[in-house]
């Protein structure tokens, strides 16, 4: 195999170059151009293409293709069909047309739908996004051509994560477009752009297995504090050891073939924590190879003997994993809309769209919580390691005080020094470096980007980028109708730029994130603290909710419900789970060995007393006292816990009442187990103890 990353790259993707190679210049036109707009293939263009992307795929030793979807699970759903087509003479080809690349028919009725199919019109389709381009999955069983898909139902519900960003992108671009043409630009599109950076762990692969809770549920449900944890800071961009060096290389190989640029890898802050961070690219296809990354990042974790855990919390005391999630807006003549510009026609766009988003944030805080919410990230979130639950927006020092002083009557001096006048003078160039200092900050600008922190690992990245996209189209949609009637365009801009700063200065906050401080002042701003999911969804749904996403297409009210049904449903199953898998470790492992151990006490106990011997039997007694009580103690704990979890199956039916039952009850039953038995791990005999522990977990590498 090629190790150069130059012949490398994109070698399993049927991208713009392998299609101009194979495809009649007039046919690639047309291709370019509704994969340019997004519009749909004609039948006639359609049939060429697939044939192209067939002879492609075969000669590259593909035999199977699949339409490629992202079902409201957050994972990715495929279903394999064969290229040959009988001949009626007892042969064969390999035959795809224009139809099966466009749309498909998976059926895949048990996916979660929160009841937009019924089963009587089950029917679910996939469309092809051919913005996104076709790639080859290749693993040891060979190749499989693989066919970025919107998935819909019968009546044309978005049933997947992919329709609804692709339409948040079209608003975004909508409207971006609206304000940049009464600036006098001539661009054409407009698109967020999304880098997103993956903190992972990895642990050995055998010890993996012989752990319940991290098959069952992705994360210890129990576990004594290690000696040493991240108390060193040594492992944060420490030396990379060789067998995880040896994985990073083959990851990055897989990802450069699928098109995947895969530039930054790291030690991360926690024992067995590393990152990695591919260059930025257009939302939807960002959103494509981060599902990519999180697939690839497995596989070659099992090839390596290793298991990757992209759970938000793997480990209590230890930092647990996000997605950075980095995103701006780019028009088609590659100009980035968050890049503070050197003359002062840019600076004024640029302080209009950076505006927007502080406007966008602040007044749909809610939707963003939202978006990264899910069980796992609950561990993180507010712990003082991850984002706090309370959206704010770091700026840095300049760009706090440029809007200090556009608030206090027009910009006349930034903080560097100099005139400053919007429309008049130039922004000082924001030394990029400068503005990201700030870790605590959920939502920071980081020179001509934000980077939105709160994201969990494990999650899809479409959901907050939805929201993004929206919510800043919808603050757009207002500049524009603004704008569009202003005589006096400088005048207009001073006077939105200066009320959006008044309406919205309180979202903005340069200090510690983390501290106690904060969250009081944050509820004196009358900032949200929606700490949990079951706190956080129903926000989803509010009116704001349904009116910013109805107004722009992105979701309807039906499909939005349905989001939310899914979203807390699913978090009831993750907590069922995790409780269940509580339950049978501690009564199938956990008790039999607190038994074991304290029986062992016990007969060596009366084994010493059997001498006649006066020995001191005290420090034996103390343990066996312990041990027992412990025992005892988890005995009660798994009995409120599965009185607990019986009542939370009794509100199946009520999504508020159940999620909350599961945030507050359940998940507080499963805390005083997992107390008890972590106090038990500390004094049982390492050789009884029935499965690895964290420091085996950690340090094994
Ligand atoms: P850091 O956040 O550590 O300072 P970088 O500046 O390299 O690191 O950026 C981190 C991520 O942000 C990378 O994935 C990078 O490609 C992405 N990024 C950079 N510029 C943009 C942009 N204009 N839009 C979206 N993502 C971007
Ligand atoms: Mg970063």
């Amino acid at each position: 195999m090629s190790v150069n990353p130059i012949e490398l790259y994109g070698t399993n993707v049927f991208n713009e170059a392998e299609m101009k190679k194979r495809l009649p210049k007039a046919v690639f036109k047309e291709v370019k151009k509704t994969m340019e707009s997004g519009q749909a293939l004609s039948d006639s263009i359609a049939d060429i293409v697939a044939n192209a992307m067939k002879e492609w795929a075969v000669e590259r030793g593909a035999t199977h293709f699949t339409h490629w979807f992202q079902p409201m699970t957050g994972f990715t759903a495929e279903k394999h069909d064969s290229f040959i087509s009988p001949t009626g003479d007892g042969k064969a080809i390999m035959e795809f047309s224009g139809k099966e690349l466009i749309k498909g028919e998976p059926d895949a009725s048990s996916f979660p739908s929160g009841g937009l199919r019924v089963t009587f019109e089950a029917r679910g389709y996939t469309a092809w996004d051919s913005t996104s381009p076709a790639f080859l999955k290749e693993d040891s069983t060979g190749l499989t051509l693989c066919i970025p898909t919107a998935f819909v139902s019968y009546n044309g519900e978005a049933l997947d994560k992919k329709t609804p960003l692709l339409r948040s992108m079209e608003a975004l671009n909508k409207q971006a477009l609206r304000v940049l043409k009464t600036f006098g630009s001539s661009a054409k599109r407009v698109n967020s752009t999304v880098g997103a950076e993956q903190e992972y762990f990895l642990i050995d692969k055998g010890l993996f297995k012989n752990r319940k809770d991290l098959v069952l549920s992705g994360r210890t449900l129990f576990g004594a504090k290690p000696a040493k944890g991240q108390d060193l800071d040594d492992h944060y961009f420490g030396a990379i050891k060789e067998r995880i060096a040896a994985y990073m290389n083959e990851l990055d190989r897989e990802l450069w073939k699928l098109g995947v640029t895969s530039k930054t890898k790291h030690n991360e802050v926690a024992p067995a924590q590393h990152e990695m961070a591919p260059l930025f690219t257009t939302t939807n296809v960002a959103t494509d190879h981060n599902q990519l990354v999180m697939e690839i990042l497995q596989k070659v974790a099992n090839r390596h003997g290793l298991a990757c855990l992209l759970h938000e919390k793997p480990f209590a005391g230890v930092n647990g994993s996000g997605k950075h999630n980095n995103w701006s807006m780019a028009t088609d003549e590659g100009q980035n809309l968050l890049e503070p510009g050197t003359n002062p026609h840019e600076n004024m766009q640029f302080l209009v769209f950076l505006c927007a988003v502080v406007r966008a944030v602040d007044k749909y805080q809610d939707l963003l919580r939202v978006s990264a919410a899910n069980a796992g990230n609950d561990h993180r979130l507010g712990a003082n390691e991850a984002p706090p639950a309370i959206i704010s927006i770091f700026l840095g020092d300049q760009l706090t005080d440029i809007l200090e002083q556009i608030k206090d009557g027009g910009l006349t001096n930034s903080k560097q020094g100099g005139e400053l006048k919007v429309g008049v003078s130039t922004l000082p160039p924001l030394p990029r470096d400068n503005t990201d200092r700030n870790r605590t900050s959920p939502f920071a600008f980081t020179g001509n980007k934000f980077e939105f922190r709160m994201v969990g690992s494990s999650a899809s990245i479409a959901g907050p980028n939805i929201v993004l996209n929206t919510i800043v189209a919808e603050v757009l949609a207002e500049i524009a109708d603004e704008l569009e009637s202003a005589i006096d365009l400088t005048a207009k801009v001073e006077e939105i730029l200066k009320k959006i700063v008044a309406d919205h200065e309180r979202i903005i906050f340069n200090g510690d994130g983390y501290s106690d401080e904060w969250v009081v002042e944050a509820e004196k701003r009358g900032l949200s603290n929606l700490r949990t999911t079951p706190d956080a969804l129903p926000k989803l749904i509010s009116e704001q909710a349904l009116e910013v996403f109805e107004k722009h297409g992105v979701f309807s009210k039906t499909e939005l419900i349905s989001r939310f049904e899914i979203m807390m449903e699913q978090y009831c199953k993750v907590i069922n789970i995790e409780a269940n898998a509580m339950l049978e470790i501690a009564k199938r492992q956990i008790i039999p060995a607190g038994i074991k151990f304290t029986t062992e006490v016990a007969t060596s106990i009366n084994a010493i007393k059997a001498t006649g011997i006066d020995a001191n039997t005290t420090a034996q007694g103390a343990l066996l006292a312990a041990a027992s009580g412990l025992v005892a103690t988890i005995s009660e704990n798994v009995v409120t816990l599965e009185e607990a979890v019986a009542k939370a199956e009794d509100l199946e039916g009520d999504s508020k009442a159940h999620g909350s039952f599961y945030g507050d009850k359940v998940v507080a039953a499963m805390s005083a187990l997992r107390e008890s038995a972590d106090e038990l791990e500390k004094i049982v005999d390492s050789s009884i103890w029935p499965f690895p522990t964290y420091t085996e977990l950690l340090y094994n590498i």
